[in-house]
């Protein structure tokens, strides 16, 4: 993918943020590996993403120097850099505060299999990361590290992280996640939620296969 592309992928997905329900204010950030270059293009710091154009995006090699940028770089580009450094099989990441996976994140909880949805994360339930700053190479470390194996993580007291193998996988995982984590809350508030099994997101896993997108 050419960088010309890769920042307008990236703009438009911050677009999306801002209109919406997972976005907020500047909240969130999006991130995305060019394959051929190794370059990873970041949304820029603080910025209105209604507003941002392709030059805005920042780009970085894997270790942290910026290769071409008008702006500063999203705030959180060590955890960005720090997980495409680890995983290998990420291409792209998905940063929100949306509300209701942040309210679980809250509750000092990781979002249970309440639905087969979740087995989108690779995951049987999406992890919570400990608290860190904003920014930080603690919280970089600390979220790469909850994720495990799996695509995704809540972030305590401050968000989630969703990742894939393109913006629109890691995208469609953020929604899910929030979506399930909706459920989640509305389903405890009304009584005990029932749990999938090991073996049922299992069985889910193995059939995802099949459920791929149509019409493009
Ligand atoms: P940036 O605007 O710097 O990307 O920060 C937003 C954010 O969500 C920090 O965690
Ligand atoms: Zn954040």
């Amino acid at each position: 993918m050419e960088a010309e592309q890769l920042r307008r992928d990236i703009v438009s997905a911050c677009r999306r943020l801002a209109q919406s329900t997972l976005g907020s204010g500047t909240s969130g950030n999006i991130s995305a590996r060019d394959l051929e270059t190794g370059l990873v293009g970041l949304s820029p710091s603080a910025m209105d993403y209604a507003a941002i154009t392709p030059e805005d995006v920042v780009l970085m090699t894997l270790q942290g120097d910026t290769v071409d940028a008008r702006r500063r770089p999203s705030s959180e580009w060590l955890m960005h850099l720090h997980c495409y450094r680890c995983r290998p099989d990420i291409q792209a990441l998905v940063h929100t505060h949306s509300p209701a996976a942040t309210a679980v994140a809250v509750l000092g909880r990781p979002l249970p299999a309440v639905h087969y949805m979740l087995a989108l994360s690779g995951n049987h339930e999406i992890p919570l990361a400990p608290y860190h700053r904003f920014g930080s190479e603690a919280l970089a470390q600390a979220a790469v590290e909850a994720m495990g194996e799996g695509r995704a993580c809540l972030l305590a007291n401050h968000g989630v992280l969703a990742g894939g193998d393109s913006i629109r996988a890691a995208w469609t995982l953020a929604e899910q996640i929030e979506y399930c984590a909706d459920v989640y809350l509305r389903a405890s508030a009304a009584g005990e939620p029932v749990l999938l099994s090991k073996a049922e997101m299992r069985e889910v896993e193995a059939h995802f296969g099949s459920y791929t997108p149509q019409g493009d």
